[in-house]
Protein backbone atom coordinates (compact mmCIF):
# COMPACT_ATOMS: atom_id res chain seq x y z
CA UNK A 1 0.00 0.00 0.00
CA UNK A 2 1.08 3.55 -0.44
CA UNK A 3 2.66 5.75 2.36
CA UNK A 4 1.56 8.90 2.65
CA UNK A 5 2.87 11.48 6.04
CA UNK A 6 0.30 14.38 5.87
CA UNK A 7 1.47 17.03 8.56
CA UNK A 8 -1.09 19.95 9.05
CA UNK A 9 -3.69 21.94 10.01
CA UNK A 10 -7.24 21.02 11.42
CA UNK A 11 -9.99 23.09 12.09
CA UNK A 12 -13.44 23.39 12.30
CA UNK A 13 -15.67 25.65 9.89
CA UNK A 14 -18.73 27.37 10.57
CA UNK A 15 -20.63 27.91 7.20
CA UNK A 16 -23.79 29.92 7.06
CA UNK A 17 -25.65 30.96 3.75
CA UNK A 18 -26.89 34.35 3.61
CA UNK A 19 -28.49 36.49 1.12
CA UNK A 20 -25.62 38.66 0.81
CA UNK A 21 -21.96 39.24 2.40
CA UNK A 22 -22.28 41.79 5.27
CA UNK A 23 -20.03 45.17 4.88
CA UNK A 24 -18.20 45.95 8.05
CA UNK A 25 -20.49 46.25 10.98
CA UNK A 26 -23.62 44.99 9.63
CA UNK A 27 -25.76 41.87 10.71
CA UNK A 28 -26.56 39.47 7.64
CA UNK A 29 -29.12 36.94 8.81
CA UNK A 30 -28.54 33.74 7.25
CA UNK A 31 -30.00 29.96 6.94
CA UNK A 32 -28.89 27.02 8.69
CA UNK A 33 -25.96 26.69 10.44
CA UNK A 34 -23.42 23.73 8.67
CA UNK A 35 -20.31 22.79 10.80
CA UNK A 36 -18.03 20.56 8.89
CA UNK A 37 -14.62 19.27 9.81
CA UNK A 38 -11.59 20.93 7.47
CA UNK A 39 -7.97 22.41 7.41
CA UNK A 40 -6.16 21.93 4.37
CA UNK A 41 -4.11 19.40 6.31
CA UNK A 42 -6.79 17.47 7.61
CA UNK A 43 -8.90 17.36 4.37
CA UNK A 44 -5.39 16.24 1.93
CA UNK A 45 -5.35 13.47 4.98
CA UNK A 46 -8.48 12.52 3.82
CA UNK A 47 -8.86 12.84 0.71
CA UNK A 48 -5.29 10.67 0.58
CA UNK A 49 -6.81 7.90 3.08
CA UNK A 50 -10.28 8.45 0.84
CA UNK A 51 -7.98 6.72 -2.46
CA UNK A 52 -7.34 3.75 -0.21
CA UNK A 53 -3.47 4.63 0.96
CA UNK A 54 -2.06 3.89 4.18
CA UNK A 55 -2.35 7.62 5.72
CA UNK A 56 -0.26 9.28 8.51
CA UNK A 57 -1.57 12.70 9.82
CA UNK A 58 -0.09 14.73 12.29
CA UNK A 59 -1.49 17.43 13.57
CA UNK A 60 -2.76 18.99 16.96
CA UNK A 61 -5.90 19.50 17.79
CA UNK A 62 -7.32 21.91 21.07
CA UNK A 63 -8.40 20.18 24.62
CA UNK A 64 -11.85 21.25 24.16
CA UNK A 65 -15.37 19.99 22.42
CA UNK A 66 -14.43 21.08 18.64
CA UNK A 67 -11.35 19.19 19.05
CA UNK A 68 -13.47 16.07 20.62
CA UNK A 69 -15.63 16.57 17.58
CA UNK A 70 -12.94 16.64 14.80
CA UNK A 71 -10.77 13.80 16.77
CA UNK A 72 -13.77 11.41 16.14
CA UNK A 73 -14.21 12.48 12.52
CA UNK A 74 -10.64 12.03 11.56
CA UNK A 75 -10.58 8.25 13.54
CA UNK A 76 -13.70 7.73 11.52
CA UNK A 77 -11.99 8.76 7.82
CA UNK A 78 -9.36 6.04 8.81
CA UNK A 79 -6.45 8.43 9.82
CA UNK A 80 -4.80 6.40 12.90
CA UNK A 81 -5.32 7.76 16.45
CA UNK A 82 -0.87 8.84 17.05
CA UNK A 83 -0.44 11.91 14.80
CA UNK A 84 -4.07 13.65 16.24
CA UNK A 85 -1.95 15.61 18.83
CA UNK A 86 -4.30 17.85 21.74
CA UNK A 87 -3.11 20.82 23.64
CA UNK A 88 -4.86 22.72 26.15
CA UNK A 89 -2.77 25.92 25.13
CA UNK A 90 -4.87 27.05 22.66
CA UNK A 91 -8.56 25.90 21.19
CA UNK A 92 -9.08 23.87 18.15
CA UNK A 93 -8.83 25.85 14.81
CA UNK A 94 -11.95 27.21 13.25
CA UNK A 95 -12.61 29.05 10.55
CA UNK A 96 -16.34 31.16 10.13
CA UNK A 97 -17.49 31.16 7.04
CA UNK A 98 -20.13 32.95 5.19
CA UNK A 99 -21.26 32.53 1.62
CA UNK A 100 -23.50 34.04 -0.54
CA UNK A 101 -25.77 32.69 -3.48
CA UNK A 102 -23.14 33.29 -5.77
CA UNK A 103 -20.63 31.10 -4.01
CA UNK A 104 -18.43 33.88 -3.20
CA UNK A 105 -17.56 33.90 0.50
CA UNK A 106 -15.99 35.92 3.35
CA UNK A 107 -13.62 33.63 5.75
CA UNK A 108 -12.70 35.01 9.31
CA UNK A 109 -9.87 31.72 10.30
CA UNK A 110 -8.24 31.19 14.16
CA UNK A 111 -5.75 29.14 13.42
CA UNK A 112 -5.63 28.29 17.52
CA UNK A 113 -3.52 25.16 17.84
CA UNK A 114 -2.65 24.85 14.61
CA UNK A 115 -0.26 27.71 15.34
CA UNK A 116 1.41 25.67 18.12
CA UNK A 117 2.15 22.84 15.72
CA UNK A 118 5.88 23.38 16.66
CA UNK A 119 8.72 21.01 14.86
CA UNK A 120 9.08 19.97 18.10
CA UNK A 121 5.69 18.41 18.17
CA UNK A 122 6.14 17.07 14.98
CA UNK A 123 9.94 15.53 15.73
CA UNK A 124 8.12 13.82 18.11
CA UNK A 125 5.79 12.02 15.56
CA UNK A 126 9.23 11.80 12.79
CA UNK A 127 8.49 7.66 12.53
CA UNK A 128 5.71 8.97 10.55
CA UNK A 129 8.28 10.58 7.96
CA UNK A 130 10.91 7.76 7.85
CA UNK A 131 7.32 5.16 7.53
CA UNK A 132 6.16 7.07 4.80
CA UNK A 133 6.65 7.13 1.03
CA UNK A 134 5.41 10.65 0.84
CA UNK A 135 5.72 13.82 2.72
CA UNK A 136 2.93 16.15 2.06
CA UNK A 137 2.25 19.88 3.75
CA UNK A 138 0.67 22.58 3.31
CA UNK A 139 1.10 26.37 4.96
CA UNK A 140 -1.58 26.30 7.69
CA UNK A 141 0.94 25.53 10.36
CA UNK A 142 4.22 27.35 11.20
CA UNK A 143 6.39 27.79 8.63
CA UNK A 144 9.35 26.45 10.99
CA UNK A 145 7.54 23.41 11.06
CA UNK A 146 6.70 23.20 7.18
CA UNK A 147 10.62 23.87 7.18
CA UNK A 148 11.61 21.17 9.58
CA UNK A 149 9.62 18.81 7.88
CA UNK A 150 11.04 19.05 4.46
CA UNK A 151 14.44 19.18 6.08
CA UNK A 152 14.13 15.87 7.95
CA UNK A 153 12.10 14.16 4.87
CA UNK A 154 15.53 15.31 2.59
CA UNK A 155 17.60 13.85 5.02
CA UNK A 156 15.75 10.54 5.46
CA UNK A 157 15.59 10.47 1.36
CA UNK A 158 11.60 10.90 1.16
CA UNK A 159 9.73 13.06 -1.74
CA UNK A 160 7.82 16.02 -0.17
CA UNK A 161 4.90 17.49 -1.72
CA UNK A 162 4.29 21.27 -0.77
CA UNK A 163 0.91 22.79 -1.60
CA UNK A 164 1.77 26.21 -1.02
CA UNK A 165 -1.80 27.13 0.23
CA UNK A 166 -3.41 29.56 2.02
CA UNK A 167 -2.10 32.13 -0.74
CA UNK A 168 -2.51 35.05 2.57
CA UNK A 169 1.06 33.70 3.53
CA UNK A 170 3.34 33.91 0.51
CA UNK A 171 5.45 34.53 -0.92
CA UNK A 172 7.98 32.14 0.41
CA UNK A 173 11.21 32.64 2.48
CA UNK A 174 13.52 31.40 -0.39
CA UNK A 175 15.41 28.66 1.71
CA UNK A 176 12.33 26.38 1.41
CA UNK A 177 11.64 26.17 -2.15
CA UNK A 178 15.25 23.99 -2.88
CA UNK A 179 13.66 21.94 -0.01
CA UNK A 180 10.53 21.13 -2.02
CA UNK A 181 10.14 17.70 -4.58
CA UNK A 182 7.31 18.40 -5.97
CA UNK A 183 5.28 22.08 -5.52
CA UNK A 184 1.21 22.36 -6.11
CA UNK A 185 0.50 26.12 -6.57
CA UNK A 186 -2.76 27.52 -8.12
CA UNK A 187 -2.89 30.02 -10.38
CA UNK A 188 -2.81 32.62 -7.45
CA UNK A 189 0.06 30.95 -5.35
CA UNK A 190 1.92 30.56 -8.70
CA UNK A 191 1.60 34.18 -9.25
CA UNK A 192 2.33 35.59 -6.00
CA UNK A 193 5.67 33.04 -5.53
CA UNK A 194 7.16 34.26 -9.17
CA UNK A 195 5.96 37.55 -9.04
CA UNK A 196 3.91 37.20 -12.34
CA UNK A 197 0.60 37.40 -12.83
CA UNK A 198 0.15 33.53 -14.29
CA UNK A 199 -2.96 33.34 -16.56
CA UNK A 200 -4.16 30.05 -18.38
CA UNK A 201 -1.57 27.04 -19.94
CA UNK A 202 1.22 29.15 -21.28
CA UNK A 203 1.42 31.14 -18.10
CA UNK A 204 1.46 28.09 -15.90
CA UNK A 205 4.09 27.01 -17.62
CA UNK A 206 6.23 29.97 -17.31
CA UNK A 207 5.38 30.08 -13.72
CA UNK A 208 6.70 26.64 -13.65
CA UNK A 209 9.89 26.66 -15.07
CA UNK A 210 10.17 29.82 -12.89
CA UNK A 211 9.63 28.03 -9.78
CA UNK A 212 11.90 25.06 -11.17
CA UNK A 213 15.05 27.32 -11.59
CA UNK A 214 14.21 28.60 -7.95
CA UNK A 215 14.70 25.31 -7.11
CA UNK A 216 11.99 22.71 -6.55
CA UNK A 217 12.04 19.40 -8.42
CA UNK A 218 9.08 20.12 -9.91
CA UNK A 219 6.00 22.31 -10.08
CA UNK A 220 2.68 21.21 -10.58
CA UNK A 221 0.31 24.35 -11.35
CA UNK A 222 -3.46 23.51 -11.07
CA UNK A 223 -5.54 25.94 -13.19
CA UNK A 224 -9.15 25.23 -11.96
CA UNK A 225 -11.51 24.19 -15.26
CA UNK A 226 -8.30 24.08 -17.21
CA UNK A 227 -6.82 21.09 -15.32
CA UNK A 228 -3.01 20.95 -14.18
CA UNK A 229 0.31 21.67 -16.07
CA UNK A 230 3.12 19.97 -14.47
CA UNK A 231 6.78 21.25 -15.39
CA UNK A 232 10.01 19.86 -13.95
CA UNK A 233 13.57 20.26 -15.21
CA UNK A 234 12.81 18.25 -18.70
CA UNK A 235 9.40 19.11 -19.18
CA UNK A 236 6.07 20.34 -19.07
CA UNK A 237 2.59 18.44 -19.67
CA UNK A 238 -0.68 19.97 -19.59
CA UNK A 239 -3.27 17.59 -18.51
CA UNK A 240 -7.10 18.72 -19.47
CA UNK A 241 -9.67 18.70 -16.81
CA UNK A 242 -12.42 16.25 -16.75
CA UNK A 243 -15.44 18.12 -18.03
CA UNK A 244 -17.88 17.73 -15.43
CA UNK A 245 -21.02 20.23 -13.91
CA UNK A 246 -19.40 21.76 -10.84
CA UNK A 247 -21.62 21.87 -7.73
CA UNK A 248 -19.21 23.14 -5.77
CA UNK A 249 -15.08 23.71 -5.75
CA UNK A 250 -14.61 23.97 -2.04
CA UNK A 251 -11.84 21.24 -1.61
CA UNK A 252 -11.04 20.68 -5.26
CA UNK A 253 -7.37 21.50 -4.64
CA UNK A 254 -7.23 19.61 -1.15
CA UNK A 255 -8.44 16.61 -3.29
CA UNK A 256 -6.07 16.65 -5.96
CA UNK A 257 -3.04 17.18 -3.52
CA UNK A 258 -4.23 14.18 -1.55
CA UNK A 259 -4.32 12.46 -4.80
CA UNK A 260 -1.05 13.13 -6.64
CA UNK A 261 0.44 12.42 -3.02
CA UNK A 262 -1.10 8.58 -3.40
CA UNK A 263 -0.30 8.30 -6.61
CA UNK A 264 3.20 9.42 -6.44
CA UNK A 265 3.77 7.65 -3.79
CA UNK A 266 2.59 4.23 -5.25
CA UNK A 267 5.04 5.04 -8.09
CA UNK A 268 3.22 6.09 -10.75
CA UNK A 269 4.68 8.55 -13.56
CA UNK A 270 3.04 12.25 -14.02
CA UNK A 271 1.27 10.50 -17.42
CA UNK A 272 -0.56 8.08 -14.52
CA UNK A 273 -0.66 10.64 -11.60
CA UNK A 274 -1.53 14.02 -12.85
CA UNK A 275 -4.93 12.34 -14.60
CA UNK A 276 -5.70 10.63 -10.81
CA UNK A 277 -4.98 13.73 -9.80
CA UNK A 278 -7.44 15.78 -12.37
CA UNK A 279 -10.08 13.02 -11.63
CA UNK A 280 -10.33 12.71 -7.61
CA UNK A 281 -10.37 17.06 -8.15
CA UNK A 282 -13.21 17.49 -10.49
CA UNK A 283 -15.35 14.39 -8.52
CA UNK A 284 -14.37 16.87 -5.43
CA UNK A 285 -16.43 19.75 -7.29
CA UNK A 286 -19.43 17.51 -8.12
CA UNK A 287 -20.60 17.88 -4.87
CA UNK A 288 -20.99 20.30 -1.87
CA UNK A 289 -18.43 20.34 0.95
CA UNK A 290 -14.74 19.39 1.50
CA UNK A 291 -14.23 16.01 3.19
CA UNK A 292 -17.74 14.67 2.24
CA UNK A 293 -17.14 15.27 -1.72
CA UNK A 294 -13.82 13.50 -1.65
CA UNK A 295 -13.99 10.25 -3.94
CA UNK A 296 -13.04 6.86 -3.56
CA UNK A 297 -11.00 4.47 -5.95
CA UNK A 298 -14.02 3.52 -7.66
CA UNK A 299 -15.17 6.58 -8.14
CA UNK A 300 -12.29 7.58 -9.71
CA UNK A 301 -12.15 4.73 -11.69
CA UNK A 302 -15.71 4.91 -13.07
CA UNK A 303 -14.49 9.01 -13.75
CA UNK A 304 -11.49 8.06 -16.20
CA UNK A 305 -12.89 5.13 -18.02
CA UNK A 306 -16.29 7.29 -18.69
CA UNK A 307 -14.49 10.13 -19.65
CA UNK A 308 -11.48 10.88 -22.33
CA UNK A 309 -9.47 13.75 -22.52
CA UNK A 310 -6.31 15.00 -24.76
CA UNK A 311 -5.16 12.07 -23.20
CA UNK A 312 -6.25 8.51 -23.86
CA UNK A 313 -6.86 8.07 -19.74
CA UNK A 314 -8.36 4.10 -20.44
CA UNK A 315 -4.86 3.29 -21.49
CA UNK A 316 -2.72 5.72 -19.11
CA UNK A 317 -4.70 3.43 -16.10
CA UNK A 318 -4.47 -0.20 -17.70
CA UNK A 319 -1.44 -0.15 -18.29
CA UNK A 320 -0.44 1.65 -14.98
CA UNK A 321 0.24 0.03 -12.07
CA UNK A 322 -1.44 2.65 -10.45
CA UNK A 323 -2.48 1.51 -7.28
CA UNK A 324 -5.78 3.61 -6.90
CA UNK A 325 -7.11 1.50 -10.10
CA UNK A 326 -7.97 -1.55 -7.52
CA UNK A 327 -4.74 -3.23 -7.14
P1 LIG B 1 -7.81 25.47 -5.73
O1 LIG B 1 -9.08 24.77 -5.34
O2 LIG B 1 -6.66 25.15 -4.81
O3 LIG B 1 -7.95 26.93 -6.01
P2 LIG B 1 -7.96 24.84 -8.57
O4 LIG B 1 -9.15 25.74 -8.67
O5 LIG B 1 -6.85 25.07 -9.53
O6 LIG B 1 -7.33 24.81 -7.12
O7 LIG B 1 -8.51 23.34 -8.74
C1 LIG B 1 -7.71 22.23 -8.45
C2 LIG B 1 -8.02 21.12 -9.42
O8 LIG B 1 -9.41 20.81 -9.31
C3 LIG B 1 -7.80 21.46 -10.87
O9 LIG B 1 -6.45 21.22 -11.26
C4 LIG B 1 -8.79 20.51 -11.55
O10 LIG B 1 -8.22 19.21 -11.64
C5 LIG B 1 -9.94 20.43 -10.57
N1 LIG B 1 -11.01 21.38 -10.91
C6 LIG B 1 -11.25 22.59 -10.36
N2 LIG B 1 -12.31 23.19 -10.94
C7 LIG B 1 -12.76 22.33 -11.88
C8 LIG B 1 -13.84 22.35 -12.83
N3 LIG B 1 -14.68 23.39 -12.94
N4 LIG B 1 -13.99 21.27 -13.65
C9 LIG B 1 -13.18 20.19 -13.55
N5 LIG B 1 -12.14 20.12 -12.67
C10 LIG B 1 -11.94 21.16 -11.85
Amino acid sequence: MPRVCVIGSSNLDFTVAVPRLPRPGETVSGGQLVVSPGGKGANQAVAARRLGAEVRFVTLLGADLMGDRLHATLLAAGLPPEGLTRTDEAPTGVALIAVDPDGRNQIAVAPGANHRLTPERVAAHAGALAWADVVLLQLETPIETVRWALREARRLGKRTILNPAPARVLPLPADLLPLVDYLTPNETEAGLLTGQEVIGVEGARAAGRRLVSLGVGAAAVTLGADGAVLVDAASSIHVPAFPIAPVDTVGAGDAFNGALAVGLAAGGTWEEVLPLANAAAALACTKRGAQTSFPDRDQVETMTTSFRTDYDLKRVFAESAVYCMGN
